[in-house]
């Protein structure tokens, strides 16, 4: 499979599959996912957590709610929040497993398939944007500067190299 090009593709297209580190046994662990932006209803139908180590599941139904505002009338109101564009999954804000972490910051990926296209990305930061329209959410433009820094290539494609391992 060709890899996507990063300049095409956002974060949140990764979300279906995420592997975390398991809250209870430290264990690599899979959060099913959907995609972010469906109706609550339908994430909370969806969205699970498994640990295959320990057992420990979760589903997101069942996460407690947060108090997102008060109305006018003092009710308060509650809701879910996603987590977006951190170090932890969306949905119930779990360490990822992919994370990377180097001299300038850190990086992660919610899977092998979004680690590719950051690798992919770091090999080649300039030659992939030609011809294409600049998207301010891209996978890409969410990278930090350093990530594209030639004099940082190879030390981080070496990381990535080690935490594929994991
Ligand atoms: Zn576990």
């Amino acid at each position: 499979m060709k890899t996507p090009n990063p300049y095409t593709v956002t974060n949140s297209d990764f979300t279906h599959h995420i592997d975390v580190v398991c809250p209870r046994c430290d264990k690599k662990a899979l959060v099913k996912g959907a995609h972010l932006y469906l109706p609550m209803a339908d994430l909370e139908e969806k969205v699970s957590f498994s640990c295959l180590s320990c057992g420990y599941n979760i589903k997101y139904a069942n996460t407690p709610k947060l108090t997102v505002y008060v109305n006018s009338k003092g009710v308060p109101k509650y809701s879910r929040l996603l987590h977006l564009n951190t170090a932890i999954d969306p949905f119930f804000g779990f360490t990822l497993w992919y994370i990377l972490e180097a001299n300038d910051g850190i990086l992660w990926a919610y899977n092998k398939e979004h680690l590719s296209i950051i690798e992919h990305y770091i090999a080649a930061p300039l030659r992939e944007r030609n011809g294409l329209p600049h998207q301010n959410n891209s996978l890409a433009s969410r990278l930090p500067k350093w990530v594209s820094a030639a004099k940082n290539r190879d030390y981080l494609l070496r990381l990535i190299a080690r935490v594929r391992q994991k």
